[in-house]
């Protein structure tokens, strides 16, 4: 009778640190990790939870859980999973100028800071979201708030406009 060898079995625990230390880029922006969050289906599971997951698979099942998994650096998680509903759709507009612009890190993350800061302004402000439901008009926003008119805004209102123009042309 020939002998099945039983795969070998290891903590859930454990596979998934050896994969978080595996990971160099994140998935997002392709920006080298230091610090990262780890996403499954959708959510980020923290250190505290995957010490929790001790229960043993075989590779095989791992195989399944590892291709629903991702790895974010901090500002990818941060936009993916701490924006509040919001005016603009940040998180598109990111990975626009991740993907369609020649712009480094640095600069995209200050565009995106803005952006989002400025949204924080107009939920401030109550700002009617029918403004927003067909054709925004970037001006009217800061004849509406004027705390909007900042060069820093308007900077970053203009590239959400690129954003808008190419997302209609695609
Ligand atoms: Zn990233």
């Amino acid at each position: 009778m020939p002998r099945i060898i039983p795969s070998k079995k290891r903590p859930l625990s454990r596979y998934l640190k050896d994969y978080k230390h595996s990971q160099t880029h994140c998935s997002q922006c392709g920006k080298v990790l230091d610090r990262m969050a780890l996403v499954f289906r959708g959510k980020i599971i923290s250190k505290e939870t995957i010490a929790r997951m001790d229960k043993s698979i075989d590779e095989q099942v791992w195989l399944n859980v590892q291709s629903e998994l991702t790895a974010l650096c901090r500002f990818c998680s941060e936009i993916a999973y701490n924006s509040a509903p919001s005016y603009f759709d940040i998180m598109a507009f990111k990975q626009y100028l991740f993907e369609q612009t020649e712009m480094n890190h640095s600069t995209i993350r200050e565009y995106v800071v803005r952006l989002r800061r400025l949204d924080e302004m107009l939920v401030a402000h109550n700002y009617p979201a029918e403004q927003f439901a067909d054709g925004i008009s970037h001006q009217r926003i800061i004849d509406d708030v004027p705390y909007a008119a900042h060069a820093n805004y308007r900077i970053a209102l203009r590239k959400y406009d690129q954003y808008l123009a190419w997302q209609k042309s695609y």
